[in-house]
């Protein structure tokens, strides 16, 4: 840092000695040095504003079920097989469900749910820890299958201030990535390509994910 401050005191004798004021050194400093500051936080993020309406309705939604005892997760649990369509479940496990995220982060984003109605982490039991980590592994080789993706983003939130959309259920998240899949226009216009139907994916993934 003590080198740049002295390149600068440099160019303001050089470049702008008839005008070395306060003023005019702030303004060097905000070139040179802002421009930095935002390249260390310009950090590649994933941009959802799509599900900000999702995320808006969340409390109401929330506080809603509650009074209800309403889980959608659980609804599609309980619901009988001939439903897995229009409860987007992809296929059952043992312990666990593989359901298609109905706001979707990318294109083949699908959740991993144990099948009891629980929010600790700490409360799954190990044969359901097995179960969901034998599935996730499914899960990621069904889907590189179907799209080849880049990468994986797999992960939990845990409790509303981490961003669980429906804390009182634990469920896993899978989400492939592509280079590239946040682009300009998620940024610029609040626009965000998912180019893949829901539902084909649903049934494409049933398919690989049944047959084993
Ligand atoms: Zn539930």
């Amino acid at each position: 840092m003590f080198h740049k401050l002295l390149f600068l005191q440099y160019i303001m004798q050089t470049v702008c000695k008839y005008c070395a004021n306060i003023l005019c050194e702030s303004i060097i400093f905000f070139v040179i040095f802002v421009p930095k500051k935002q390249k260390i936080n310009n950090m590649e993020r994933i941009w959802s504003p799509w599900r900000s309406q999702y995320i808006d309705n969340l409390n109401d939604n929330d506080k809603k079920n509650k009074i209800e005892k309403k889980c959608f997760l659980c609804d599609a649990i309980n619901s009988d097989g001939n439903s897995n369509k229009e409860n987007l479940i992809v296929a059952r496990r043992e312990k666990c469900i593989i359901i298609m995220n109905k706001y979707p982060y990318n294109s083949g984003h699908t959740l991993i749910v144990p099948l009891r109605h629980i929010a600790d982490f700490l409360e799954l039991e190990n044969e359901e820890l097995v179960s969901i980590m034998n599935t996730i592994q499914e899960v990621v080789a069904a889907i590189k299958q179907l799209f080849n993706p880049h990468g994986f983003n797999i992960g939990i939130n845990i409790g509303q201030s981490a961003g669980a959309g429906l804390p009182d259920h634990l469920h896993f998240h899978i989400v492939p990535r592509w280079n590239g899949d946040a682009n300009f226009t998620t940024t610029v216009a609040d626009i965000k390509i998912i180019s893949h139907s829901i539902e084909d994916t649903r049934a494409k993934l049933a398919e690989i994910l049944i047959q084993k």
